[in-house]
């Protein structure tokens, strides 16, 4: 069974105590760490949310002070397990925006200044008595879709997120791709305009450059929020682009996109997408490739972050047997 399908597979006795945990109900402690807010939540192994609280990550806080906020919402949580949930943590899952470096061994989310290379990993793991496994945000919320989402049930599809920025992961014959340092499937620095606009990056016409929630508000003079249908449409072919050149590359038939400007733009965005897929995805295996909307909606962000840390205690146990 591939990694993705088999997240609710873990047994109890993964859990390292069998005879304290048989009688509880083993649950993952699920962290999100996105651009304004954070959240921490417990998640069973069927991907049910128990329990969930939301912190704003305030701008002025120093790194220490920020995650002192965190640190108070974890150690709630995980104390709530037990007192209202009759369960037992057993593993901690962070899903991060990025730049982070492997398993949230550092995290440096563009949007919260204070966490320049944070050691979230160490700092989490000095809270909790349980494996701690990271990973970013968009292959999270790509875990997620595949675990219970728009792509339930499939070894191989794309999972991306286009919203103030553009990012995703790739599950390809059943297991997340990773890549020398964790950060595979980062979509949005696919060039799909070569004389486009400039990207933060550095490159020129990048799909974040194109696609972004921030990159229209820059193209348009408007937020995203109040795109005009030729923006709308627009978005939905830069994204098809990419879309359709992951599909020829990586041999795939699906693409599952969230993300506050996807899903806000809708059925334009999509019928827009799926059309410059059907022009580019000609070969035999690629042909019929599709773009559909993520399930999850908010619950995404959570329910791939414990799927992070249910994927890295099974990697674990596979490992050591
Ligand atoms: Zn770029």
């Amino acid at each position: 069974m591939s990694e993705v399908n088999s997240l609710s597979t873990v047994t109890l006795e993964n859990a390292g105590q069998p005879e304290q945990v048989s009688k509880l109900i083993p649950l993952a402690l699920a962290v999100d760490i996105g651009g304004s807010k954070m959240a921490v939540g417990l998640v069973n192994r069927r991907g049910d949310i128990l329990d969930r609280e939301i912190a704003r990550t305030d701008k002025d806080k120093n790194a220490n002070d920020l995650f002192e906020i965190l640190a108070v919402l974890i150690k709630r949580q995980f104390a709530r397990a037990e007192e209202r949930h009759g369960g037992k943590v057993v593993v901690v899952g962070i899903g991060s925006a990025g730049p982070i470096e492997t398993d949230c061994a550092t995290v440096s989310p563009l949007n919260i200044p204070a966490w320049r290379r944070f050691p979230m990993r160490e700092a989490v793991q000095d809270l909790v008595n349980v494996p701690v496994f990271g990973d970013l945000d968009a292959k999270a919320f790509a875990l997620a879709e595949g675990w219970l989402g728009a792509a339930k049930g499939e070894s191989n599809f794309i999972g991306m997120v286009v919203s103030t920025g553009v990012g995703g992961g790739i599950v390809l014959d059943g297991r997340m791709l990773d890549g020398a340092s964790g950060n595979a499937g980062h979509i949005g620095h696919v060039i799909v305009n070569p004389d486009g606009h400039r990207c933060v990056c550095g490159a020129r016409g990048c799909l974040e450059a194109e696609a972004s929630g921030t990159a229209i508000e820059m193209i348009t003079g408007r937020p995203a929020t109040e795109p005009s249908y030729e923006i709308m449409q627009r978005t939905g072919r830069m994204v098809g682009i990419a879309v359709a050149s992951m599909c020829n590359f990586f041999d795939l038939n699906l693409a599952v996109v969230g993300g506050s400007v996807a899903l806000g733009f809708g059925p334009t965005f999509f019928a827009a997408a799926q059309e410059v897929i059907d022009e580019h995805c000609r070969l035999s295996f690629s042909q019929g490739a599709r773009i559909v909307p993520a399930r999850l909606g908010d619950q995404s962000p959570i329910i791939g972050a414990a799927a992070v840390g249910w994927r890295g205690l099974n990697r674990q146990n596979s490992a050591d047997s």
